[in-house]
């Protein structure tokens, strides 16, 4: 089986799942207990972070643990805005759980501002500052597109903001960039960042929330004040061993690989017929196409039936079919119907990758 939707979720690393196994096992005491067991595991979780928060280039305490990406981003729209009158701008382009809560503030008469995206699939930033103003309390732009890959110039977006408005707060959904960009989030001079475990192999379930030092979010979850009284819930251990173990092991490999291995993907997929969706600046790791023949779900049938796993869309959108993104770069309804997703990791090899892409096309060409 060649496994080529990593966008959805990952395997877990050996490594992750021994860290989550020790944690279930033998280090299995509450955290929040005061024996020495317990402190144990208690100094574990605060290493965790540390490990997490060197890799991503911020301090520990400005990272929390969730229970995914989606509490994440719910997180920051609810309880993380200080200026509750202000205007929301986000972009077309973001993962339900980003879209479907600031729709949710919006229907409570929340002035909620769409920003549209290119052709290309990135957010029109010239677009996007022209809905921010000095009322505007939050702006959220996803890093990297979970639908196309497509990576939002954060940077350029944040310092342009700043100086429109420098008290609007801003977030970015991470979690298809966290560790496998290579950009510290510290970079970005974000305010909120949010990430999820699942995708750089840890389990699912695990999540966090990078909040810049001195913001005042509100908690989302009340309770025993776990988390430094921002997330109450006893902590979810063993994946918090295993989110940082991942993230040890992910940061061992050479991202830019993927960038290679796509180009040549998208060489090959070209000269077969295939429409590459989503051409700008891409993290490598996420490669979507119009099919020239074949729904999507039926090429994705398929190609399982031939021992090729391959996505369509957003995954993660449950029963809603994700293709909102797409259609917001101009894409026909029936271009949409026809659009796979392969998404890599890094032990997708080469050779699997390739060989997938044959049966991919073989399966177009019967
Ligand atoms: N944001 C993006 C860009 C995603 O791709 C996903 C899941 O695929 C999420 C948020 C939700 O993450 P989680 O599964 O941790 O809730």
């Amino acid at each position: 089986m060649i496994y080529l939707d990593n966008a959805a979720t990952t395997k877990v690393f050996e490594c992750a799942a021994q860290a989550a196994e020790t944690a279930m096992l033998t280090e299995y005491f509450n955290p929040n207990a005061t024996y020495k067991s317990a402190v144990n595991v208690n100094n574990g979780i605060e290493r965790a972070r540390s490990i997490i928060a060197n890799a991503a280039g911020v301090q520990s305490d400005e990272l929390i643990f969730t229970s995914c990406a989606t509490e994440s981003n719910n997180w920051v729209f609810n309880c993380g805005i200080k200026n509750h009158k202000g205007n929301i701008v986000i972009s077309a382009g973001e993962h339900s759980s980003v879209y479907e809560v600031a729709m949710q503030l919006k229907s409570r008469g929340k002035d909620v501002r769409v920003a549209p995206l290119t052709r290309d699939g990135a957010v029109d930033v010239d677009a996007l500052l022209n809905l921010v103003d000095t009322n505007t309390a939050l702006v959220s732009v996803i890093h990297v597109s979970n639908e196309t890959g497509v990576v939002n110039p954060i940077k350029q977006i944040t310092a342009a903001i700043r100086q429109k408005s420098p008290k609007t707060l801003i977030h970015s959904d991470g979690v298809q960039g966290f560790i496998k960009l290579n950009t510290p989030i510290s970079g970005l001079d974000v305010d909120y960042y949010s990430a999820s475990a699942h995708k750089i192999g840890a389990p699912k379930g695990i999540g966090l929330l990078y909040m810049r030092h001195g913001l005042n979010i509100a908690p989302y979850i009340a309770g025993g004040g776990q988390e430094h009284g921002l997330r109450s819930g006893t902590q979810n251990t063993p994946y918090i061993a295993a989110f940082a173990a991942a993230v040890q092991e992910c940061s061992k490999y050479d991202h830019t690989q993927a960038a290679v291995l796509r180009d040549e993907l998208c060489d090959y997929f070209s000269n077969h017929g295939f429409n590459i969706i989503g051409k700008k600046a891409n993290s490598g790791y996420i490669l979507c196409l119009c099919a020239p023949k074949y729904k999507a779900e039926i090429l994705q049938n398929i190609v399982h039936d031939k021992g090729v796993i391959i996505g369509k869309g957003a995954a993660c959108s449950g029963s809603k079919r994700g293709n909102r993104v797409l259609s917001a770069m101009g894409l026909s309804g029936d271009e949409i119907e026809r659009c796979i997703r392969l998404s890599f990791f890094v032990n997708t090899t080469r050779d699997d990758a390739m060989s997938a892409a044959k049966t991919i096309v073989d399966a177009c060409n019967i």
